[in-house]
């Protein structure tokens, strides 16, 4: 399996997995124009994608969904709540799928499962991907992370996981203090600190990789996310510089699309 961040901030999201003859884009929330660029800057094409799994509503996870779907004719799975409050323009019928909460489904021989988030959407979810043994988990857009998602993606071999804002900063910036609050609530998003403490009951044996993703340009920086959890993981005991590999991810530019080890 093989896995690059296209993009991520709180101002658009998009993920790529393939494996074999699978390849899907988890969340298309930047224009469709630069989702195919950011794809064709790991030289992959749009034309290639099988699958587009949706997290929930909000633009910055589905901005370029609708355009892509009905230009290159991907199937579009997200649960049924979530169609309902999605705004992406008309999608044929035989494009729309529903996947919802809970559920596990085979594609190309990649087990797909999905679990529930904490998130002021209508009923957001995230999912996880499995082959051979290899497994990668996407956790963002959550205030907290419940026993049961820790559950879902504990000793995932590549985690692709939210470190979202630096509370001090959060809170003394120009933002207005109901946006403040949300951010905070538990159904926000996860502060640097909360992140990697969770993420200690997250890491196994078999976690090799943690992208760091949803970094908020204005409340955050990659430093700062980066020497957090670092900071937090040895505290803890993990061997951050031979066992670990942590990575950011950035607003405009995809990763390097990495094996899934
Ligand atoms: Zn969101
Ligand atoms: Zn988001």
């Amino acid at each position: 399996m093989k896995v690059s961040i296209l993009a991520s901030s709180s101002s658009g999201n998009s993920i790529y997995i393939e494996d074999g003859e699978f390849s899907c884009l988890v969340d298309a929330g930047l224009t469709g124009k630069k989702i195919i660029e950011n794809l064709n800057k790991i030289d992959r094409d749009i034309k290639d994608v099988k699958h587009i799994f949706v997290s929930h509503e909000h633009i910055d996870h589905i901005k370029g969904v609708g355009v892509l779907a009905r230009k290159y004719n991907i199937p579009v799975y997200a649960n049924k709540l979530t169609w309902d409050n999605m705004n992406i323009g008309e999608i044929k019928t035989d494009l729309k799928f529903h996947f919802e909460k809970d559920e596990v489904r085979d594609f190309q021989g990649v087990t797909v499962s999905s679990f529930g988030v904490s998130h002021d959407a209508a009923n957001p979810q995230f999912y996880t991907f499995e082959r051979l043994g290899k497994k990668v988990s996407i956790l963002t857009d959550t205030g907290y992370v419940s026993d049961k998602m820790i559950d879902n993606i504990k000793n995932s071999n590549t985690l692709i996981y939210e470190s979202n804002h630096e509370e001090n900063i959060l809170l003394s910036c120009s933002y207005p203090w109901k946006t403040k609050q949300r951010i905070l609530s538990d159904q926000g998003h996860l502060s640097n600190k909360d992140s990697a403490n969770y993420l200690t009951k997250i890491i196994g044996d078999n976690t090799k990789n943690i992208f760091l993703a949803h970094i908020s340009k204005e409340n955050n920086t990659k430093e700062l996310a980066y020497m957090t959890t670092r900071n937090i993981l040895e505290e803890y005991g993990f061997d951050c510089e031979k066992n670990i590999k942590i990575s950011d991810t950035d607003p405009d530019d995809p990763t390097n699309i990495v094996s899934v080890q």
